[in-house]
């Protein structure tokens, strides 16, 4: 398949481009944009042929749901039974990293909700992805623009890298911003709950209930035959090629045991990438380090994560050591991803 790329450096004088990727979505086909969190791969979310494709060029498992993204508020006609809460973070915080699951219309097909009954439905903060939605004259569906499994892409490189060859076209923009995906709130329930961190920190919500909580599913290893609400919790995530292991716990004590373990790896021949933050980056003397970004204002940690842990594939390490944050803030959203990518290979200091 021919992947044609976009690169849309000024959105009015560009716009043909962002008409030329809607074209594709209306026929049918698949289109990977950029959005605040991370890039999408989008497809007509009502087209059932359509969204199959979706998970063909990623190898999504297929009962994996799809977000489904809007470009305005008006989402009475996909779902039904919409509950005050609901209206008001709509009318707060969207456009912006917050996904909500509600109950379904029977409109959007069964593929893309992978037959649950509910939906889930966000609407993007950034120019592109809601020209796309707008100029489509439809809802599109789109996971994050990677092979399943790796981490999600924050840059148009990322998404060529992955999806050249798999998909029809590529619309290029900015660095996604945010960089973790959006946080996942389901309002079916009383009170709501949180299915995925992200952008929108539990603190921001407790504003609105203050007794919505984060799903257990969500920090710990999903086992044996539990099944979680969003079932995409239960699959591998944000893996490199590298394995990756966390340190967390008191800085001092965590640059020692990381420095330890660095050492051991070392010593045995094997080529090592550290996860640092701007604080801590010169306690390090060997490894690979790369600055995530600071501790003490972890927003400019999220738009770095993903990218760190591809950069350091890139220079071809056995092993990620990455330092913890504590569970706080973005901080839940940031060792969420963390522990997914090192599949849960902790070490509390
Ligand atoms: P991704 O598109 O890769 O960011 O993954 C989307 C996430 O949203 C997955 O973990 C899904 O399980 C979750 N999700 C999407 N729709 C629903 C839904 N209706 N109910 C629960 N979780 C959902
Ligand atoms: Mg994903």
């Amino acid at each position: 398949m021919e992947t044609k790329v976009f690169i849309v450096e000024d959105i009015e004088k560009n716009l043909d481009y962002i008409k030329e990727g809607a074209n594709v979505i209306k026929n049918g086909g698949t289109v990977a944009f950029p959005t605040e969190t991370v890039y999408g791969l989008g497809a007509d979310a009502l087209n059932e042929e359509a969204v199959k494709k979706i998970f063909i060029a990623k190898g999504r498992p297929q009962d994996n749901p799809l977000i489904v993204h809007v470009a305005n508020k008006e989402i009475d006609y996909l779902a039904k039974d919409i509950p005050q809460i609901a209206k008001d973070l709509i009318r707060d915080l969207w456009p912006g990293p917050l996904t909500l699951i509600l109950n379904k219309k029977d409109l959007v097909p069964n593929v893309t909700l992978a037959n649950l009954d509910t939906i889930g439905i966000r609407m993007p903060n950034d120019p592109i992805a809601l020209k796309l939605i707008e100029e489509a004259k439809t809802p599109i569906a789109a996971p994050s623009a990677n092979i399943s499994g790796r981490p999600s892409p924050t840059d148009v490189f990322r998404c060529v890298q992955d999806l050249t060859g798999r998909v029809d076209c590529i619309i290029g923009g900015e660095k996604s911003n945010v960089g973790v995906e959006s946080t996942i709130l389901d309002v079916t329930c009383n009170p709501p709950c949180i299915l995925r961190p992200g952008g929108i920190t539990l603190e921001m919500l407790k504003k609105y209930n203050n007794d919505i909580y984060i799903d257990k599913a969500v920090m710990n290893k999903v086992e044996g035959d539990f099944k979680p609400k969003a079932p995409g919790m239960k699959y591998r995530h944000y893996a490199p090629k590298a394995k990756v292991r966390i340190v967390s716990g008191e800085t001092k004590k965590m640059v020692e045991k990381i420095n330890e373990i660095v050492h051991n790896y070392i010593d045995a021949g094997l080529k090592v990438g550290i996860m640092a933050s701007y604080e801590t980056r010169e306690c390090y003397n060997k490894g690979e380090v790369i600055v995530l970004g600071k501790r003490e204002a972890l927003n400019t940690i999220t738009p770095n994560l993903f990218e760190s842990l591809r950069a350091l594939d890139d220079l071809g390490v056995d092993i990620i050591i990455s330092e913890g944050f504590e569970e706080v803030g973005l901080g839940i959203a940031i060792m969420n991803r963390l522990k997914k990518a090192a599949a849960y290979d902790i070490i509390y200091v």
